[in-house]
């Protein structure tokens, strides 16, 4: 609205008081922008537009004595300009000897605008007369699907006259609209390594200065988010304290720290990660750890330099803000662009048109610092929408002018001198464009202006002529049109030019009509059906690339395979991958390492580990083998996340239990007092703190509710371990005991075929009953879904997905002898009624968890990494195993399909054994062993169903 309203007033500048006299009489709207022009021009006093210039020059008393120094004037093929302009023209050709070089396209309603500027600079202008000059045609038309093929059509012409001896910058090529013709012009050329220069659309905002510039700027609005400040500091060479700035570096320190945004944020975030380094560094030193000591030495400078950088952009911006007035503004804005990017000295190096674009945002500011007379003292809004709007105009060439083929908007064509001229984009709609009403100033409102507005159906006419004077520019013989059929973007067909019928009527001999081009093009027309017809019919190419693509085609049409062909050698991998992907075979590209040594031998391994392999294996790759992991965008949590909350819960309950148990256990009938409940909520909301510290915990709206959920959460589940107590006669005795961490040993477990796999874990609690027997618990926060049934499995490590219940209860013994032990999940959560599902641990189980472990190694031994994303699930949009993986979006989308086409391939033959085979004897009171005392495991009501999914 405000550029459409700029318009009408910098036209209704052009038109003569009688004429606005006019306008404001017709009434409603026309009266309204007539009161808003008087306005705005009221405003605007002591500021001179160049209708106000044109006037006044024109009038001047001593005109002649200014113009006559010059000379013999010659005015050059005259185009429509604005009657003050042609007023003022009037009144110097009037006095000097002048020559007027005017160039008509013997179609009168092209030349209308032309002639009416005349009629207003006084030149008799002789009409049109057909019989002495026709209009120009084309001598080839060329039909293609869209624009990127006129392009690539417009190329390969190109190619074949510079070989027959046309000069590059004698070949010109223009286009009714520059979207998306300039940037495909830009791309396909460059691509083809052939010289063209043309009106660039690349806006000063989009250059480095100017989005360094709005960058910083837009900080505050943008709450000072880390992602924002980061891509800041990505978005060009920026300086801090005379060096480069560390995008990378930053980035990643900030994530860690957990910043999320606003400077109190940064601030106080830096301050701990500082502390926190700090603290490791005095660790590393007592450890004698100097590669450490350094490390953090360096961390520490690198989040000081982080931090002060912050605090200086803070500065700079609030500068601008505090600033009074335009000047005093634009003196500031100056100021944080050069300290953000550095002086002349530091950017010697940058491309010609950054430097150039640079020096036009400076001026941009220098324009702004004189706008004090019309509003002394913008408001922060204002300036930005000032500096926004001048920086959000194209400006500038792509290429040098006169180095290679020359492009442009038709109206660049008048006046061109060339060999050969191309004109795209020559359907209805484009060229000529689509007639439509100003909403401002509609047709009925211009005609009343006497003249002095051109009316919008004029200017169709004037594209017209524009459009012939293209053709004119080269000789007959050398002159293109080309004719996207439609555009593929929208799917849409279009219709021919009414301008290119001439032409082809005149190739085809006989009057053609736009319906002849509804099915096919008429004979004389070159028609390029699609890109692989051009490819197949070309003699010459666009492109080094587009050649070895035409032959890859033809080898292939032939019964070649395109991974053979010598020129597919740079493409081969990415075919190679997606055929054998595609195929039955279990390859390299769908997780077979075999020969690689992706082995875990010799590894101390968690549980969850190993359950990842049998899980999803080509998770395990990518985590596991390749280190991969999704990162932490801490300004886009918008709550405690699964893993914080169950984080969370766990550091809460063992403080609270590991407390209570060194001030001596409860018994088992002893309920928790009401004091000790209090402490539980004293250790949960310090815990918080810390989480909220590190900004884990997303809004603080939404943080609120959660946190005083947790707290009644942790109330109930002290309720809900009274019940456990009396239940098993059993007291807390062991908490986080760990095996394989802490400087503890790491739990083995010997294989049947000689091997041994080591463990490292923490055991949430273990708990004792009345005849020495031990209650594994590990606590978890999700529903336990997917845990459901596990008591009346035969497979207790439900084939390889859990291992962990197994892994501790082995350790458990091996540590505290345990003769009877029992292993159990505990859901932490109210909604699931804080169930458990586990199981008494007895040979049989043990003898299971062996075979698939056994497997497991076996599987990654062999560097059998399949991907399993398992069953659809409609209800979450994904596969049952990718819910919550990191990779879903590395992962090809028809992983499903490719996983189903692999199924028996025999390197997978090594998963089958995690499928348990019938157990012929189940266990029994006489086989069970010492396990025998250990009571029931969970609840029975909690224990059924078989349902899957959920997490912790
Ligand atoms: S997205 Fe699915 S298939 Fe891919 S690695 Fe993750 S779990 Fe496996």
């Amino acid at each position: 609205t405000e550029r459409a309203l700029a318009v009408a007033v910098g036209e209704l500048s052009n038109v003569s008081i009688a004429g606005r006299s006019a306008i404001r009489g017709h009434g409603g709207q026309a009266t309204a922008i007539i009161e808003l022009f008087d306005a705005i021009k009221g405003s605007l006093r002591g500021f001179h537009d160049e209708a106000d210039v044109a006037r006044a020059a024109g009038h001047r008393s001593d005109l002649a004595h200014v113009v006559l120094p010059f000379g013999h004037m010659i005015w050059h093929l005259p185009g429509p300009i604005s009657a003050p302009l042609a007023s003022f023209l009037r009144s110097v050709l009037s006095i000097a000897p002048a020559t007027v070089v005017v160039a008509t396209s013997g179609t009168a309603e092209a030349d209308h605008e032309v002639a009416r500027t005349m009629r207003i600079a006084g030149i008799e202008f002789p009409p049109s007369n057909p019989a002495l000059l026709s209009p120009p045609l084309a001598d080839h038309i060329i039909s293609v699907t869209d624009a990127d093929d006129e392009v690539r059509a417009v190329l390969r012409e190109v190619i074949q006259l510079v070989a027959q001896g046309t000069p590059l910058d004698r070949i010109g090529i223009f286009h009714p609209v520059p979207d998306p013709y300039v940037r495909i012009l830009e791309q396909q050329f460059a691509a083809a390594n052939i010289p063209a220069n043309g009106p660039s659309r690349r806006r000063l905002g989009e250059t480095i200065a100017g989005r360094v510039l709005m960058g910083a700027l837009a900080l505050p609005s943008d709450r000072w988010r880390r992602d924002r400040v980061i891509a800041l500091v990505n978005s060009g060479p920026l300086r801090h304290d005379d060096k480069p700035a560390r995008p990378a570096v930053w980035d990643m320190l900030s994530r860690y720290a957990g910043v999320v945004g606003g400077l109190k944020d940064w601030r106080t975030k830096l301050q701990g990660e500082l502390h926190r380094i700090q603290i490791a560094e005095n660790e590393a030193a007592e450890a004698g750890n100097n590669s450490g000591v350094k490390r953090m030495i360096d961390q520490r400078a690198d989040t000081e330099d982080l931090a002060a950088f912050v605090d200086t952009l803070a500065q700079g911006v609030a500068a601008v803000d505090s600033s009074v007035g335009w000047p005093a503004r634009a003196e500031a804005a100056t100021q944080l662009l050069h300290g953000l990017l550095g002086g002349p000295q530091l950017r010697g190096w940058w491309p010609e048109a950054e430097l150039s674009a640079f020096e036009q945002v400076e001026s941009a500011l220098e324009r702004l610092a004189m706008l004090d007379e019309i509003e002394p003292e913008p408001s922060m809004a204002v300036f930005l929408r000032a500096l926004s709007s001048e920086l959000s105009v194209a400006r500038g060439r792509s290429g040098r002018f006169g180095n290679g083929v020359v492009y442009g908007p038709l109206a660049s064509a008048p006046g061109q001198d060339l060999d050969a001229v191309f004109i795209l984009g020559c359907t209805e709609g484009l060229c000529p464009a689509a007639r439509r009403e100003d909403v401002l100033l509609a047709d009925s409102v211009r005609k009343l202006a006497g003249g002095d507005l051109p009316l919008r159906l004029g200017q169709i006419d004037e594209q017209h002529r524009l459009f012939l004077a293209a053709l004119a520019a080269a000789p007959t013989g050398n002159r293109w049109l080309l004719f996207p059929r439609g555009d593929l973007r929208s799917s849409r067909r279009a219709r021919p030019s009414r301008w290119l019928l001439p032409t082809a009527s005149a190739l085809e001999g006989k009057p053609l009509y736009a319906t002849d081009f509804e099915d096919e093009s008429p004979s004389s027309i070159y028609e390029v059906a699609s890109h692989a017809d051009a490819l197949v019919q070309a003699s010459h190419f666009a492109s080094v690339d587009e050649r070895d693509i035409a032959q890859v085609f033809a080898y292939v049409q032939d019964g070649g395979d395109p991974g053979e062909h010598p020129t597919s050698e740079l493409v081969e991998r990415g075919l190679r991958v997606q055929l054998a992907r595609r195929s039955s075979a279990f390859t390299e590209f769908d997780g077979n390492i075999a020969g690689f040594g992706a082995g875990a031998g010799g590894d101390v391994m968690s549980a969850s580990r190993l359950e990842m392999w049998a899980t999803c294996g080509f998770r395990y790759f990518l985590s596991y083998v390749l280190g991969l992991s999704e990162r932490d965008d801490p300004e886009h949590t918008v709550e405690l996340s699964a893993l914080d909350r169950g984080s969370a819960m766990h550091d809460v309950l063992e403080r609270f239990m590991r407390e209570q148990v060194q001030a001596g256990p409860p018994a088992p009938d002893e309920p928790w007092s009401t004091a000790q409940r209090a402490r539980a909520q004293e250790i949960a909301t310090e815990s918080f703190a810390e989480y909220e510290r590190r900004g884990r915990t997303g809004r603080r709206i939404e943080w609120e509710t959660q946190k005083s959920d947790l707290l009644a959460l942790i109330d109930d589940f002290l309720t809900s371990d009274d019940q456990y107590r009396l239940e098993h006669s059993s007291t807390p005795a062991h908490l986080e005991l760990a095996f394989g961490m802490a400087s503890t040993d790491p739990l083995e477990i010997a294989l049947d075929d000689g091997r041994s796999l080591q463990f490292r874990g923490m055991i949430d609690r273990v708990d004792e009953g009345p005849h020495g027997n031990k209650r594994i618990v590990d606590y978890k926060t999700g529903s336990g879904t997917q845990y459901k049934g596990l008591a009346a499995e035969d497979d207790p490590t439900r084939q390889g997905t859990l291992l962990q219940l197994g892994l501790y209860a082995e350790a458990a013994s091996a540590q505290l002898g345990a003769s009877g032990v029992s292993s159990e999940y505990w859901m932490v959560n109210t909604s699931a009624g804080f169930a458990r599902f586990g199981y008494p641990w007895t040979p049989s189980h043990r003898d299971r968890l062996i075979d698939v472990l056994t497997t497991i190694a076996d599987g990654i031994e062999a560097g059998v990494f399949a991907a399993i994303p398992g069953d659809w699930q409609s209800f979450r949009n994904t596969y049952d195993n990718c819910a919550y993986c990191d990779f879903a979006g590395v992962c090809p989308r028809d992983r499903a399909e490719h996983a189903d086409e692999k199924a028996d391939a025999p390197e997978l033959a090594v998963r089958v054994a995690l499928v348990p085979k019938p157990n012929p004897e189940p266990d029994t009171a006489s086989n069970l062993g010492t396990t025998s005392n250990l009571g029931t495991t969970g609840n029975p009501a909690t224990t059924s169903g078989g349902v899957t999914g959920g997490r912790t």
